[in-house]
């Protein structure tokens, strides 16, 4: 089914980006009823094996399209007859966009409400998260002392001028950045924070979080903005090595450990309106909370479990424990829009520091 509907004209042309389309060779499931359709953004390594272990557990084969963009917009194109049953992505700003444009279902499950905690899933059940990643100061081991930043406000304080480095304020990890810290001043005072920080960048917002690493590595910069796992891949990077010099030059400072906690995000997963797989829809998430796809999510892709209990990777403890924020990623979904319009209003992305 989810073959079929690859190989028909696909309309909308930005899905067309497929990275891999993971379809077994001789498809001919015995039942219909015995399959469920994936759609994902999280990418094969971390993901096919969680699947295999599932359908070994379940005898449910997951068809899955592994896709870089284009999602949200080819669920919306496909309406009713989309073969999706679920959805992977990493961003409540993504999960919260599924949301909006009415793709996704509410679901009640007893073992998902025991595995995630209430401020990472929908209240009514639209999305669960399945892993949180701080996001967290990347600082100089060399130039920045420690207790020198200790918070989220202190970005914007004078002391840094021209030292911090961030990506692009309208990328969804900012974006949610943003809007935990309007959550918690209000927008007034929000805005004159972003003033301060776009006040204090060494330059103009751009790259990926690995880059602001590089960019501290090289010395434009001494104090940026990036999600933990970055780290560690880094660290650990033998494809290209060099990145194990970013991450040496960096350690991570967990923000606001003195009042609110550093801002976390998610990856989660929800079932789509359209799911004709719905019952299997629901069983693969409810899997995928549980304490074996949890640890792998933890050892393989570097990021905390959302349920309890799960050992972290050693290289990830090895950071240091933290609170996090407990406001609800649904909150932080409903600031995005607001957010946005002050990273437009400051003209953050134009910044270059003074
Ligand atoms: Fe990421």
């Amino acid at each position: 089914m989810m073959r079929k509907a690859l190989h028909s004209k696909t309309s909308v042309a930005a899905f067309a980006v497929l990275m891999a389309v993971a379809v077994g060779a001789a498809h001919e499931p015995a039942h219909a009823d015995d399959e469920v359709n994936l759609y994902s953004y999280r990418q094969p390594f971390l993901i096919q094996p969680l699947l295999d272990a599932f359908t070994e557990e379940t005898g449910v084969k997951v068809n899955v399209v592994y896709a870089k963009k284009g999602m949200l917009e080819r669920l919306k194109a496909e309406g009713k007859n989309s073969p999706a049953d679920a959805v992977l992505t990493v961003d409540i700003g993504r999960l919260h966009d599924l949301v909006e444009a009415g793709v996704v279902q509410s679901v009640e499950s007893d073992v998902l409400t025991r595995n995630v905690p209430a401020q990472y899933r929908h209240p009514e059940g639209l999305w669960f998260g399945l892993t949180t990643r701080g996001r967290v100061l990347f600082v100089s081991n060399e130039r920045v002392k420690d207790g020198d930043i200790k918070s989220y406000e202190d970005l914007a304080d004078p002391r840094f001028r021209g030292r911090v480095c961030t990506r692009s304020g309208k990328h969804p990890y900012m974006v949610s950045l943003i809007a935990s810290v309007i959550s918690h001043h209000g927008e007034a005072e929000a805005e004159r924070w972003l003033n301060g920080v776009k006040a204090n960048l060494a330059r103009k917002p751009q790259g990926n979080d690995r880059a602001q690493a590089k960019a501290i590595h090289e010395g434009v910069c001494d104090i940026a903005v990036a999600n933990t796992y970055y780290l560690g891949k880094m660290a650990t990077n033998e494809k290209q090595p060099e990145q194990k010099d970013w991450a040496k030059a960096v350690r991570i400072v967990f923000p606001n450990q003195d009042d609110r906690g550093t801002h976390v995000n998610i990856s989660g997963a929800a079932v789509t309106a359209s799911a004709k797989h719905r019952e299997n829809a629901v069983r693969l998430i409810e899997f995928l909370s549980g304490d074996y796809a949890q640890g792998i999510y933890a050892s393989d892709n570097l990021e905390y479990p959302v349920k309890d209990g799960v050992p972290l990777n050693p290289l990830v403890a090895s950071w240091g424990s933290f609170t996090a924020d407990t406001i609800g990623l649904n909150r932080i979904a409903e600031l995005r829009t607001a957010a946005t319009r002050l990273v437009d209003r400051v003209g953050y992305d134009q910044g270059l520091g003074s």
